[in-house]
Parts: C-alpha cells; structure tokens; sequence
C-alpha cells in the first residue's frame, strides 16, 4: 500500500492559532483507516484517553516540532478533523436535551462548527496570589495527564493552573481537598484564573427548542469516548465481505475510511438497483 495522503491543518483554523508553535512547523493528518476503525471500536470509559491518544500518534505527520508539543487547548479541533474528513456521511452530532421553557424532550443534530469557540487571543495569561502562593494560568500539551473529577469547575481549575505544581507535594486527593478548602473568595478568584485562561472549543452550543422555538446554551458531552462514531467489530467485517461478494474490490485494512463509506453507499445502490430490475424482469416473465 502506498504512503497515505496528509492534509495540512491551517493554523489560523486551530485554538492556538499556531502562535505557540515555531514559524517553519506544521502538523498534517491522514484520514483513518479502517485498522484504527476497529482500534476504536475497542473504545470505553476506562481506555479512551489512551486509545484516542494513540489515533492522534498515528494520523498525525507534525514537522518542525514534535507531536508531544502540541496544546491541549488544539486537541480537540484536531480530532474533529480527523473525524469530519473520515465520516463525509455521518458526521454530525446528536444531543438530547429538556428545554427549560416548555419542558419538551428534544433532539437535535448539531456541526461541530457550531460548537463555541475560544481562541488563545481571547484568553488571559494572570496570575495571582492565594494565601502568599503565585497561582498561574498555564497551557498544558497535548499528552499531559488531563484531571478528570466529578466536579467540572476543579477540573477547569486543575487543568489550567498550575495548581498541581503550587501544591506539588501531595498526592490528588489531597490537591483537591486543598482547593476546595480555600476561602470561598480566594476560590473565586482561582476560578475566575482557570476560567480566563481557559480556551479552546467550549463544551456547548446554542440550539433552539423545535416546539417553543427559544433559544437556549445546550452543554455537550466532548468526553474522549463520544467523540468518535463507533462501528461495531461485525458491522465492519460484513461491509468488507458484502463489498468483496458483490464487485470484488477487497477492503482491505490501510483503506482510509471515508473511501470505505462511499464504496459501501455505492454497493448497496447498485445492488438495490439490481435486485429492483431482476423482480422486474421476473414479473415481466410471469405477464
Ligand atoms: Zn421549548
């Protein structure tokens, strides 16, 4: 199998705007295959960290830096790339939620596009003091251990301030307890830090209500194990037999994806189509 095709990310299209990266880099991407289809299919809660991590070691060609030097704050828009451009078919959002106006259940198809956005210009660099500490806000790279608790406003905290090297000598339950013990107001303003700091694409969208037509700040779930559309294991290897059964093109592993979904749309309408003009020639028979 010859060398994938990688397509160039425009910097201007990322978070960062490219301003933290140097002036020669670049980082390109592959569309996926169906290998790290059937990579991901083995995605849950507990691994996805991992395995996500692991299809952006694979699917990106970065030059001029490394990969490991990329930020946090463009992991997101780049795994939306990577998933826009390998389901050209399906790749839009699903979210359900209560509108809080007239109560109706709701379903709604969104575009990543339409996800809020906050690029570094926009964002804040302080710092401050917290009972004689320097807090800062900080931008952690891309493969940096990302804190994941219950609570979302110590996660905005944790991941970006550098209150984890402020508090270095304690393990994170003790981090924790250390940040939520603070005076409400010395809180306050720890928070204010992480959240003028924060950038990136924000976790919710504006939708608007399909029966009382408000508008309303719908919250999404971007969590590693949601982002990417999951083909089941059988689903596949029926695709890659059904194909290979009806016009002999095997699918084989290395096949970019998006070519794979195409493919299958064809076979099934040509093989709609064939079933169509042999119940005709079949009923033509019978007259
Ligand atoms: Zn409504």
């Amino acid at each position: 199998m010859s060398e994938p095709n990688y397509f160039k990310i425009p910097y201007k299209q990322l978070p960062s705007l490219g301003q933290l990266y140097p002036k020669d880099s670049s980082i390109r991407f592959r569309i996926l295959q169906i290998r790290d289809l059937k990579y991901l299919g083995a995605l849950d809660k507990e691994n996805s960290n991992e395995i996500v991590n692991d299809i952006i070691k694979r699917c990106l060609k970065v030059e001029g830096m490394n990969v490991e030097d990329i930020y946090r704050m463009d992991r997101l828009s780049i795994l939306f790339y990577l998933r826009r451009n390998t389901f050209m078919l399906s790749n839009g959002y699903q979210t359900e939620f209560v509108c809080p106006y007239c109560e109706t259940r709701v379903s709604k198809q969104f575009q990543v596009h339409e996800l809020a956005k906050k690029t570094i210009q926009q964002s804040l660099l302080r710092k401050i003091y917290i009972e004689g500490k320097l807090f800062k806000g900080v931008y952690k790279k891309i493969f940096d251990p990302e804190y994941k608790t219950d609570d979302p406003e110590l996660d905005l905290i944790l991941n970006w301030t550098n209150a984890d090297e402020v508090y270095e000598h304690v393990n994170q339950k003790e981090l924790e307890n250390k940040i939520l013990g603070l005076p409400a107001d010395q809180y306050a303003k720890l928070r204010h830090l992480a959240t003028d700091t924060r950038c990136g694409i924000l976790s919710y969208t504006e939708l608007q209500c399909d029966k009382c037509f408000n508008k309303m700040r719908v919250g999404v779930d971007l969590s590693d194990d949601k982002l990417f559309n999951k083909v089941k294991l059988t689903t596949m290897i029926r695709n890659q037999i059904q194909v290979s059964k009806f016009c002999g093109i095997n699918l084989t592993d290395d096949m970019p994806y998006n070519e794979v979904e195409l493919t299958i749309a064809i076979v099934n309408d040509l093989s709609k189509k064939e079933a169509e003009a042999v119940s005709k020639s079949k009923g033509v028979a019978k007259q």
